[in-house]
């Protein structure tokens, strides 16, 4: 690992409490009803700005043909791939509404579909989805742009990496979770080494830019020797960026984890010893950590992005288009327009309802004040760069940083006093012992945090 991470068990466990992961601020809890009139005049607003933004483009494609036992995502799981034609058209339909509100000069610099799982969808489904966007929105074919797909190496094959590449997408996610079967057993996710990596070995040759593999520590019969093996079949296929995700078990909230046996999971003790071996062992074959369970080849983007200053943090993670106004799109997708957050409706029929009746369907959103805004940037700051210097804030902010944030510079002593970061000059840097406790770090900044987490909201950092 890099000089910029230090794994100490001990200040973890003190310091691991439930928290978001900051992929917005205030959080989606903090979201209340909004008018269609309201989001079309924060758009209007964004069209008239003197510069006005790129767009990026969310599109929520939500359907699974299987369940894994451990998934929180918003899917709607069916074996008959007929159910999900009329969301196709409602789609369509949605992005013909939306791409009229945006001024067709506002290029698409980004682009990604999330899911579920997009690749779901036949190569025809995902040809007629792109075709109408490039229709209603001005799709960049720059080389600097970011479209990018996360998919199932169980429901894709080469054929459809190519059309995906035909199709524009340069940047592809791979679900991968674990290698071991028993694993893979218990969690309802069978899938071998050979599915993997004959996808990966597709979009190298299709020529992809960046190659991402997701992974969990947590599952049900994981141990610190299994995961290594793991781990090591994935370092060996090279993948450019890793995100390790923490399995938040959270059954009461989601059905499908009741179906994993609790004493099967590994003990706190257990995932401390695995989440320090991955960050041994990715550090060793040359990863560096960029935050919030990602990490990158330094030749990546996304570290290059962190080394520039201009690393963001969005809904689908990191991101390196900072400049975005975000568009969601399809059920549940939540977009971000002038600062503001809009949500479309969670729920598959009032969303198509909605759309057959030629309206938008978003439901809720959030224009954060003044002081939200602040927080919002102080947040993003260190969650992307771990470091925050106050004299830009005051410049633009017109305040005293320190002294309008007094009360948090107390609460801060005592992480200074563990050597999570310092403080010198004003200037915070979050130190190698805090940089997997960012969020922690973040959450003393968070003036909507004690409620929530007192109602059980947020999963644990580790
Ligand atoms: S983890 Fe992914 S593929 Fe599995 S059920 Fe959830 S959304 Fe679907």
């Amino acid at each position: 690992m890099s000089e910029a991470l230090i794994f100490d068990p001990e200040l973890i466990t003190r310091y691991d409490r439930a928290g978001p992961r900051y992929t917005s601020y205030p959080t989606a809890l903090q979201f209340s009803e909004l008018q269609e009139a309201e989001y079309q005049a924060w758009v209007q607003d964004s069209n008239e700005e003197p510069l006005p933004r790129p767009l990026s483009l969310y599109l929520h494609l939500p359907y699974c043909s299987r369940i894994c036992y451990y998934c929180a995502c918003t899917k709607i799981v069916t074996a008959n791939r007929a159910h999900a034609v009329p969301y196709v058209s409602h789609l369509k339909r949605e992005i013909a509404l939306q791409g009229r509100l945006y001024d067709n000069d506002r290029k698409v610099t980004q682009l990604h579909w999330g899911g579920g799982t997009p690749t779901f969808f036949n190569p025809e489904q995902m040809r007629d989805l792109m075709h109408t966007t490039g229709e209603h929105f001005n799709l960049s074919r720059g080389k600097s742009r970011e479209y990018s797909i996360e998919v199932d190496p169980r429901e894709t094959n080469e054929f459809t990496v190519s059309v995906l590449r035909e199709l524009g997408f340069n940047r592809i996610s791979l679900g991968v979770q674990d290698f071991d079967l028993g694993v893979q057993r218990a969690v309802n996710r069978v899938q071998s080494e050979e599915q993997t990596e004959q996808i990966l070995l597709a979009a190298r040759s299709n020529d992809f830019h960046s190659v991402s593999m997701d992974l969990i520590y947590g599952l049900p019969l994981q141990t610190l020797d299994s995961f290594m093996v793991t781990l090591d079949k994935v370092i060996a296929m090279a993948p450019d960026r890793l995100s390790v995700f923490n399995y938040a078990h959270l059954p009461k909230r989601f059905k499908s984890q009741r179906q994993i046996k609790t004493a099967e999971l590994p003990s706190v003790e257990e995932k401390l010893r695995i989440l320090q071996g991955t960050i041994e062992r990715l550090g060793a074959a040359g990863y560096v950590f960029i935050g919030m369970d990602h990490f990158a080849r330094p030749d990546d983007e996304l570290y290059r992005a962190q080394q520039r200053g201009s690393l963001h943090r969005n809904f689908q993670g990191y991101s390196t288009h900072a400049e975005c106004d975000l568009v969601g799109m399809g059920m549940s997708a939540i977009g971000a327009v002038g600062g503001n957050y809009i949500q479309n409706k969670r729920e598959v029929g009032a969303y198509g309802q909605a759309i057959d009746e030629g309206r938008l369907a978003v439901y809720r959103g959030l224009a954060p004040e003044p002081e939200d805004r602040l927080r919002r940037e102080v947040i993003t700051q260190l969650i992307c760069h771990f470091q925050l210097d106050p004299a830009p804030f005051e410049a633009r902010w017109q305040l005293d940083f320190w002294e309008h944030f007094a009360a948090e510079k107390i609460a801060l002593q005592e992480m200074i006093d563990d050597g999570l970061l310092s403080l010198t000059g004003g200037v915070i840097r979050v130190l190698p012992p805090g940089r997997l406790l960012v969020r922690n770090i973040c959450m003393v900044f968070d003036c909507h945090l004690p409620a929530r987490a007192a109602g059980g909201a947020y999963s644990r950092a580790i």
